[in-house]
C-alpha cells in the first residue's frame, strides 16, 4: 500500500510538485492565474516552465507536446524535443515559457466544419493550467485548448472550459442569495464509468472489420451468449486480472484515481471507474484511461474494443457520465440539514430538472453517434427519450410543491409548503432504475446515454451551460422579490409544474413508455441523423451565445462537423462490408460449397445409387445464400456510390442512413445465415463462439 501511495501522481506536474519545486513567487503567482482565469504572465511562464522541463527530463521526458481534443473526438499531439543545440556542438535540453504557453499546429488538417474556409488555416493550442501537465511514453503532454488563429473554438475542452465559469459564476450567485459569500468558485464534477471489451489479439488480427471499424460487420449470434448473467462481476479471467493490475498501476502514476474495475453483463466486457474530479480534469483523465486501456492489452495478447456496439445482440458499452456541482466541502445535490439549506437543495434540483426538460434536444444530440446508435434504444441501454428518474421520496416532494399539499417523507417528516419553510426530508431512498436515461443517485446525476467512444465534453458542455440558464432563470424571477424565500418556493413550484413532464420513475425500456413519452410530448431522436439538426436550433445556438460557450460559426461548424463524422463512418462501414463479403466470405461459401459438390460426386461414383440427399440439400441451400448476398452486395455499392455522390451534407449523412444502413442490416442477415451453415475450418473470420469465450 505504501508503494502505490508514493507511486500516485509520480508523474504528473501537480499542485505537490509545484510547491516543492517553483519559487514561492512563481508558485503563488501561477495559483492566482488558475483561480482568477487570467492570461499567464511571461516572466512567470518562463520560470514555471524550466522547473517543469527540468522535472520531466529527471523523469525520462526527451520531448513534450500540447495535448489538445480536436473535434475528431481522439487526442493530437506533436512532439517536439526539448533539444537545443549549441555553437560548440553540443546541445542543451530547454523549454521556454512561450513554448508552454502556446503551441502554433497547422488547423489545416483538423476537421473545421467550414470554419477553415472563412479563417486562416493557422491554429493555435493554449495551455490549459486548471488541468496538470503529465509524463506520457517520455513525453512531456501539456493539457491545451486548440483554437483557429482568429480565436474559434477547434476542440472540445475550449467550450467545455467556458461553460465550467457559466455554471460557476450563476451556482455561485445563487449560493449568495443563500448566504454564503464565501466560494470563489462552483466546480462542475464527473465521474465517468467507462465500459469496455478485451479480445484476443490473434482474432482481432483476422476480422477486417473490426479492424477498421471497430465492430463486427458479420457475425451470427453464439451458442451461448449473456442470458445466464454470469459474467457481471464474475471472476475475473487471469490474462485481464493481469491487464486490469498494469493498468490500475500505470494510472495511478499519471494521477488518475481509478477506483473501481469489474466484469460487465456481455462476455468479454468489463468497466472502470475512477474516483470523481472536476470535470475538466475528469474528461482528460478519461481520455488519458481510453489509450493505456489500448496500449496495455497489447502487453497481455489482447485488444480494447471501445465501440458502443462491438457485437450484435451482445450487450453494448456505454460511459455513465456521473455528474454534480461543488463548492468546498459542499456537494449542492446533497440535502442539507435545516430548512434553508432543503430549499437551496431544491432550487438546484429544481434548476436540472427545467434544464434537462427544456435542453432535452441538445442533450441527445451531445451523445448522438454512429456507434452510439446501435445502442440507444436497443433493451440495454436507455431510450433515445430523455427523461430524469427522481426516485419516490423526491417526486412525492416534488408533487407535493406542485399541488401545494403537505408532504409526507417515508420517514414520516412532516412538512408544511405553505409557510415557506422545509423540514428535513429523506434522501432518495428507493432502488436506482437501471432504465433511466438521467438518473439522480443520492448526491449526482447519472447520464447514462453517452457511448463507451465519446469525449465527454459535449455532454458536460451542454449540462453546465443548460443549468447555468435555468439558475440564471431563477436568480432573474427572485432577484426583486421582498420575501426571498416565497419568492424562490413560488419559483420552484412553477418551474417543477412546467417540467413535471420529464420526470419519469417507470420502466424505460418497456414498450408503454415511447407511447406515454408522445403523449407528454417529450422528443424521441432516434438516430444520429434525426437528433443533429437539434444542434442549430434558434434556443440552442442562443443559449450557447447567451453564456459565451460557443458563438452561432461555432455552433454551425460543430453541426458540420458532426454530420460529415457520421457519413464518413457509415463510408468506411459499408465499403469495409463489401469488400470482406466480396473478397473473404463469398469465395469462402463458394470454396465450401464445391467442396460439398465434390463429396457429392465422389458418394455417388463410390456407391451408385446412392442419394446423398443432405449433401444435396446443403449445396442447395449454400447456392440459394450465394445469389442472394452477390445481389445484396450489389445493392449495398449501389447505394454507397449514390450516397457518395451527394453534396450537402445533411442530404449526404441521410443518404447514409436511410439506404446504405439498411443495405448493410440485409448483406449481413445472409452473410450471418451461411455462417450457420458453413463448416468451420471454412469459414473466414473467427466467429462470436471463439472471439468471445477465451480462457
Ligand atoms: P454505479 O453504481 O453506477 O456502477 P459506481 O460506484 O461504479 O456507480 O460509479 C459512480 C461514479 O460516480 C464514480 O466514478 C464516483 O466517483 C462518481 N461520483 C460520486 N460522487 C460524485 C460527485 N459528487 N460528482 C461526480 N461524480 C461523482
Ligand atoms: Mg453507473
Amino acid at each position: 500500500m505504501g508503494r502505490i501511495a508514493e507511486e500516485f501522481g509520480k508523474l504528473v506536474f501537480n499542485d505537490h510538485t509545484m510547491q516543492e519545486r517553483l519559487p514561492s513567487a512563481t508558485y503563488k503567482a501561477l495559483s492566482k492565474t488558475v483561480k482568477e482565469g487570467r492570461p499567464l504572465d511571461p516572466e512567470v511562464a518562463n520560470v514555471v516552465a524550466h522547473s517543469m522541463k527540468e522535472w520531466a527530463v529527471q523523469h525520462g521526458a526527451t520531448h513534450y507536446t500540447h495535448w489538445f481534443q480536436p473535434l475528431t473526438g481522439i487526442t493530437s499531439e506533436k512532439h517536439d524535443a526539448f533539444i537545443n543545440p549549441q555553437s560548440d556542438g553540443r546541445a542543451i535540453m530547454s523549454f521556454s515559457g512561450k513554448e508552454l504557453i502556446q503551441g502554433e499546429p497547422d488547423a489545416s488538417s483538423f476537421p473545421s466544419g467550414g470554419l477553415r474556409a472563412t479563417f486562416e488555416a493557422r491554429g493555435y493550442t493554449a495551455w490549459d493550467p486548471t488541468s496538470y501537465a503529465f509524463i506520457k511514453d517520455e513525453v512531456l503532454c501539456i493539457p491545451t485548448a486548440f483554437c483557429s488563429y482568429t480565436g474559434e473554438a477547434l476542440d472540445k475542452k475550449t467550450p467545455l472550459l467556458r461553460s465550467m465559469s457559466a455554471i460557476s459564476e450563476q451556482a455561485r450567485a445563487v449560493l449568495k442569495l443563500f448566504g454564503h459569500d464565501d466560494f470563489t468558485q462552483v466546480q462542475a464534477t464527473v465521474g465517468p464509468e467507462q465500459e469496455y471489451f478485451l479480445i484476443k489479439e490473434e482474432d482481432y488480427e483476422k476480422r477486417q472489420d473490426l479492424i477498421l471499424t471497430g465492430r463486427t460487420l458479420f457475425g451470427a449470434p453464439p451458442c451461448k451468449g449473456q442470458e445466464l448473467e454470469e459474467h457481471y462481476f464474475g471472476a475475473i479471467r487471469p490474462t485481464v486480472n493481469e491487464f486490469m493490475k498494469e493498468l490500475d498501476s500505470e494510472l495511478w502514476k499519471l494521477g488518475i484515481s481509478a477506483k473501481t474495475k469489474h466484469n460487465e453483463v456481455a462476455p468479454a466486457q468489463h468497466e472502470l471507474a475512477p474516483i470523481f474530479t472536476t470535470c475538466n480534469a475528469a474528461i482528460d483523465h478519461n481520455l488519458v484511461t481510453m489509450e493505456m486501456m489500448k496500449k496495455i492489452a497489447s502487453h497481455h495478447g489482447l485488444v480494447c474494443l471501445q465501440h458502443e456496439k462491438p457485437f450484435d445482440g451482445i450487450n453494448g458499452s456505454g460511459k455513465h457520465d456521473n455528474w454534480s456541482l461543488g463548492a468546498p466541502g459542499l456537494n449542492l445535490f446533497e440535502p442539507g440539514d435545516d430548512a434553508l439549506e432543503n430549499l437551496r437543495f431544491l432550487v438546484f434540483l429544481t434548476a436540472v430538472v427545467e434544464a434537462v426538460d427544456e435542453y432535452q434536444d441538445l442533450l441527445r444530440t451531445s451523445v448522438a453517434s454512429a456507434g452510439n446508435d446501435h445502442r440507444l434504444g436497443a433493451n440495454e441501454a436507455p431510450p433515445a427519450i430523455i427523461s430524469i428518474f427522481l426516485g419516490d421520496e423526491l417526486t412525492a416532494l416534488a408533487e407535493a410543491v406542485i399541488e401545494n399539499k403537505e408532504f409526507k417523507s417515508a420517514g414520516q417528516v412532516r412538512m408544511d409548503l405553505g409557510v415557506a419553510t422545509l423540514p428535513n426530508f429523506l434522501k432518495d431512498n428507493t432502488d436506482r432504475n437501471r432504465t433511466s436515461p438521467f438518473a439522480f443517485t443520492g448526491n449526482k446525476f447519472e447520464f447514462r446515454m453517452p457511448g463507451s467512444a465519446v469525449n465527454l465534453a459535449d455532454a458536460n458542455t451542454v449540462l453546465n451551460t443548460a443549468v447555468a440558464k435555468t439558475l440564471k432563470n431563477y436568480l432573474e424571477a427572485v432577484a426583486d422579490a421582498e420575501d426571498f424565500e416565497s419568492a424562490t418556493l413560488a419559483y420552484v413550484k412553477k418551474s417543477l409544474t412546467e417540467h413535471q413532464r420529464i420526470i419519469f420513475n417507470g420502466d424505460g425500456y418497456s414498450e408503454e413508455w415511447p407511447i406515454e413519452a408522445e403523449k407528454r410530448g417529450l422528443s424521441n431522436l432516434r438516430s444520429t441523423v434525426d437528433a443533429l439538426p437539434c444542434l442549430i436550433e434558434e434556443k440552442n445556438v442562443a443559449l450557447f451565445e447567451e453564456f459565451g460557450v460557443l458563438s452561432r460559426v461555432e455552433t454551425e461548424s460543430r453541426y458540420e462537423v458532426k454530420l460529415e463524422h457520421y457519413s464518413k463512418i457509415l463510408n468506411i462501414e459499408g465499403l469495409t462490408m463489401s469488400h470482406m463479403a466480396k473478397r473473404k466470405i463469398a469465395p469462402a461459401i463458394s470454396k465450401f460449397a464445391n467442396e460439398v459438390a465434390t463429396t457429392i460426386t465422389t458418394k455417388k461414383a463410390a456407391c451408385p445409387g446412392i442419394e446423398p440427399t443432405a449433401d444435396i440439400a446443403l449445396l442447395n441451400r449454400l447456392n440459394d445464400g450465394a445469389n442472394i448476398m452477390a445481389l445484396a452486395i450489389d445493392k449495398l455499392d449501389v447505394a454507397i456510390e449514390k450516397a457518395q455522390s451527394i453534396e450537402d451534407t445533411y442530404t449526404n449523412a441521410c443518404a447514409y442512413h436511410d439506404e446504405v444502413l439498411p443495405a448493410m442490416v440485409e448483406l449481413r442477415a445472409v452473410a450471418d445465415d451461411m455462417e450457420g451453415i458453413v463448416s468451420t475450418e471454412a469459414w473466414p473470420v473467427p466467429t462470436y463462439n471463439k472471439i468471445l469465450f477465451y480462457i
